[in-house]
C-alpha cells in the first residue's frame, strides 16, 4: 500500500533529513576539526617543549613557562630532581660537594685511602655543619699566607670565603700583590669586575663554577712564579694570565662543545661550532669589564687595553681541548730555537701553554687532599651530561657521561693523563726543570693499570 504523505509533510521530512545531514556532517567535522586541534596541539607542545629542550639545554632550568605541563613534568622532573640535588659552592653544602663517590671508591681498589680520607673530610664537614662555625678551617689570611705551595687547600679556601675563592684570590694576587698600582689601573673597578665574574659562575654546577676558576687562577700564579718563566713575564703578561684563568670558564652550562653542538643549541648557533664555549666565556666575560662600574682601564690606557684584550682571547681560546694537539705541536715544532725571552711569538706560546696546563692541572697534585676530589667532582658534571643525552638521544652518547659505567673512571683518568696532561707538563718541564712533577708521576703510575 503506497501511503500518500501531503507535500508539505514530505517537504517537511525532506527539510528534517537533510537538516540531520547536514548538522551531523558538521558535528562530525566539528568533532574532527577538535580532535585534529586537540591532536595539533599536543604535536605542538610536543615540539616546543622538545625545541625548549633540544635547542637550549642551558636555559631549560630557567625557562618557567612549560611548568606544570604534564608532558614537561614527565620530561623534566626527574631531570630538575637531579639538579637540585647538585649542591653549591657555599659552606653548607660543601660536604656534599666533596663527598667521593662510592665509583671513586671503586677505581682503586688499593686505595683506602681514598675511603678513609673522605669519610674523615665527610666527618670534619658534618661537624662544622653541626656546629655552625668553620672549625678546622683557617681564616682566608693563613691561606693567603700560604698561597705559595703548590698543593694549596683550594677546597678550605672556598669554605673560608662563603664560596667567594675567586674575588679573594684574585684581590690577594691582583691588588695587595701591587700589581695594579704598577699598571696604573683602578682597584676599587678591578673588584666590581672580578665580584661580578664569580656571579656569573654557576654555582649549582659540581665542577665548572668559580672554585674551578680559582684553581686555575692559583696553578697559574704558582707556575709564572717559577724563576725561569717569571724573568720572561711582564706585569701585563701577568695580568693577562690571571685575569685569564679568572674568566676562562665564565657562565659554563656544564656540558661540553659537541653536546651544545649535537642539540642544536643556541650558543652553537652563535658561534658556528667553533669553540664555542670559549668565545661566551670571552664574550661574556668583556661585556662584564665594559660596563661603566666594572672598566678598571682608564681612557688613556686605549694600547694597554688593546694588548689586554688580545692577549686574553688568545689564552682562553687556547684552552679549548680541540685545540689541543695543534697547540702542543706549535711548541715541540720550536724545539731548541724556542726562546720566550727575545721572540715573542714564542712567550704568546709559553702563555698558552701555562694556561692550558693549568686548566688541567688537577692530575698534578696531591691524590688524598685534592685530585680525588676533583675527579668526584667533574664525574658527577659528566653524569649529569649523560642524564640528559639519555633522554633526548635514549642513549648515553659522550664517552664517560654513563652512570652506570662508573667503573670506567680510571680508564677516563688513565686516557686524560697519558693524552693531555702528561704531554702538556712534559713540555712546559722541558722549558722550566724547577716544576716538581712528583704527584703528576705518582698519579699516572696510580691509573696506569686501569
Ligand atoms: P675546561 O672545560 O676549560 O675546564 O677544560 C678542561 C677540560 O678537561 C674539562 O672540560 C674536562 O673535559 C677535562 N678535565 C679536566 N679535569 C679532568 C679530569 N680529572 N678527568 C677528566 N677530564 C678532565
Ligand atoms: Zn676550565
Amino acid at each position: 500500500m503506497i501511503i500518500d504523505y501531503p507535500a508539505d509533510r514530505q517537504l517537511n521530512e525532506l527539510v528534517l533529513n537533510l537538516f540531520t545531514c547536514f548538522a551531523g556532517l558538521i558535528f562530525s567535522n566539528i568533532l574532527s576539526y577538535g580532535l585534529e586541534r586537540q591532536r595539533r596541539d599536543l604535536f605542538q607542545t610536543k615540539l616546543e617543549l622538545n625545541n625548549a629542550l633540544m635547542n637550549s639545554p642551558y636555559n631549560f632550568r630557567k625557562s618557567s613557562q612549560y611548568n606544570g605541563h604534564p608532558a614537561f613534568d614527565s620530561v623534566a622532573t626527574e631531570v630538575s630532581i637531579e639538579m637540585s640535588d647538585i649542591s653549591t659552592v657555599s659552606p653548607d653544602s660543601s660536604e656534599t660537594t666533596m663527598e667521593i663517590d662510592i665509583e671513586l671508591e671503586k677505581v682503586d681498589s688499593k686505595s683506602n685511602i681514598i675511603r678513609k680520607s673522605d669519610n674523615d673530610f665527610e666527618k670534619s664537614m658534618s661537624n662544622i655543619r653541626r656546629s655552625s662555625s668553620k672549625k678546622g678551617i683557617m681564616s682566608i689570611k693563613e691561606y693567603l699566607n700560604i698561597v705559595d705551595e703548590y698543593n694549596w687547600p683550594i677546597f678550605e679556601f672556598t669554605i673560608a670565603t662563603n664560596g667567594k675563592p675567586l674575588t679573594q684570590l684574585m684581590e690577594h694576587i691582583c691588588i695587595t700583590s701591587g700589581l695594579l698600582k704598577r699598571l696604573n689601573l683602578s682597584e676599587m673597578h678591578f673588584l666590581n669586575f672580578i665580584e661580578n665574574i664569580e656571579k656569573g659562575y654557576h654555582k649549582d654546577l659540581r665542577f665548572h663554577n668559580s672554585q674551578h676558576a680559582t684553581d686555575v687562577v692559583h696553578c697559574i700564579y704558582y707556575l709564572s712564579r717559577l724563576p725561569k718563566i717569571r724573568k720572561v713575564l711582564n706585569d701585563e703578561d701577568l695580568l693577562a694570565l690571571y685575569i685569564g684563568a679568572a674568566i676562562h670558564d665564565h657562565d659554563h652550562p656544564g656540558f661540553s662543545n659537541k653536546f651544545l653542538q649535537e642539540t642544536n643549541d643556541s650558543l652553537a648557533k652563535r658561534y658556528n661550532d667553533r669553540s664555542v664555549l670559549e668565545n661566551h666565556h670571552l664574550s661574556s666575560s668583556f661585556a662584564i669589564l665594559d660596563k661603566k662600574e666594572n672598566n678598571f682601564f682608564s681612557s688613556n690606557q686605549t694600547q694597554l687595553y688593546n694588548d689586554f684584550r688580545s692577549s686574553v682571547i688568545e689564552l682562553v681560546l687556547a684552552t679549548d681541548l680541540a685545540l689541543h694537539v695543534p697547540i702542543l705541536q706549535q711548541f715541540k715544532s720550536r724545539g731548541a730555537q724556542f726562546n720566550p725571552l727575545t721572540i715573542n711569538e714564542d712567550k704568546n706560546l709559553l702563555m698558552r701553554l701555562l694556561m692550558k696546563c693549568s686548566d688541567v692541572s688537577n692530575p698534578t697534585k696531591n691524590f688524598e687532599t685534592i685530585y680525588s676530589k676533583w675527579i668526584n667532582l667533574i664525574m658527577k658534571e659528566f653524569y649529569r651530561q649523560g642524564d640528559l643525552e639519555q633522554k633526548y638521544f635514549g642513549s648515553v652518547k659522550s664517552p664517560f657521561c654513563d652512570r652506570k659505567k662508573s667503573d670506567e673512571v680510571g680508564k677516563c683518568q688513565k686516557g686524560f693523563i697519558e693524552f693531555i696532561v702528561f704531554p702538556l707538563f712534559e713540555s712546559l718541564k722541558s722549558f722550566e726543570s724547577n716544576f716538581n712533577d712528583k704527584w703528576l708521576l705518582s698519579n699516572r703510575e696510580r691509573f696506569s693499570v686501569e
